[in-house]
């Protein structure tokens, strides 16, 4: 097969690449925000790409929907309003609408075409779009989380794409400031937070704006993710008063929906560091 079947995306930093044996180019577009394809692959399902970064693909997206989601709302003892900042393949409002006790999603991307090419090519992800629970936006996460209301949101999950472009905006102490003052007390803010292996200290940075911004407890929780650089990702919950040791255990083992990954002993697992990241982190 000739290297040109094939879509890699080179991580610079890493000095590495992931790559995936592609059929064809279905779609490729520029809009205002940020270039987009999506291609068809032999083996991995369809893969979506923006900017030249894999943003997912049809065999492995569950690790990491599944991983920005659970956790978090088997740890707060009863999410009623979530905001997902970014997320617009939608996979992640899929999996938070599992969640019974949820009564409201508000999902805040600022790009449209992601969300309408995710309906076209992986419309398994867009399922739970019709909800009644659910409301799409499509504007800056910054300025909505900025003008959202004080104590209104029980958990806010940031699936965003790398901190460039766009994205920047939401990496930063006055970004964690405003979604600090929209959670409800004992509120949870989970972003996505890249590689431990490559971008360790992106992951302490982070924590520290978070820290500055207020929040008490912060858990970095690492998992597999194949199709991003290095192969392991990492989420980052930070909480609003109360503590971040443990979750509702018998509730994530009773769960009454099916998942692929995520189970209660994979949350008791993701819990805890390794070595290298416990004392980079100071945990
Ligand atoms: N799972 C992916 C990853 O970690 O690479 C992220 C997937 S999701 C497609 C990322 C989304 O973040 C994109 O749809 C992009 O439009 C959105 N995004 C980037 N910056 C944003 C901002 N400032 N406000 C809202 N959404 C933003």
């Amino acid at each position: 097969m000739s290297s040109s079947n094939w879509f890699t995306e080179a991580h610079e930093a890493s000095g590495s690449s992931i790559g995936f044996r592609t059929r064809a180019l279905l779609h490729s577009e520029q809009t205002p925000f940020q270039h987009i394809e999506i291609h068809d692959t032999t083996d991995w399902g369809r893969l979506m790409v923006i900017d030249g970064c894999v943003m997912l693909t049809g065999r492995d997206n569950f690790l990491y929907h599944e991983m920005m989601t659970h956790p978090a709302l088997f740890t707060h003892a009863r999410v009623k309003r979530a905001v997902i900042i970014g997320g617009g393949d939608c996979g992640t409002l899929r999996e938070v609408l599992r969640h019974g006790e949820v009564e409201q999603v508000t999902q805040v991307d600022i790009d449209e075409r992601v969300t309408r090419l995710s309906e076209q090519y992986f419309p398994e992800l867009c399922e739970s779009n019709d909800d009644p629970r659910a409301e799409l936006r499509f504007e800056d996460g910054v300025r909505y989380m900025a003008e959202c209301a004080a104590d209104s949101v029980d958990l806010i999950i940031v699936d965003s794409t790398d901190p460039v472009g766009p994205a920047e905006g939401l990496f930063n102490a006055d970004f964690y400031a405003s979604c600090h003052k929209a959670l409800r007390h004992g509120g949870l803010l989970v972003q996505q937070s890249e590689s431990p292996l490559a971008h360790l200290d992106l992951i302490k940075s982070m924590r520290g704006a978070m820290r500055t911004a207020g929040f008490d407890a912060l858990r970095t929780l690492p998992f597999p993710q194949p199709c991003y650089p290095t192969g392991w990702w990492s989420c980052t919950m930070a909480r609003k008063g109360g503590d971040l040791s443990g979750f509702r255990e018998r509730g994530a083992a009773t769960k009454g929906f099916a998942t692929r990954y995520y189970n209660a002993d994979i949350h008791r697992a993701a819990l805890a560091l390794p070595e290298f990241m416990r004392q980079a982190l100071g945990e």
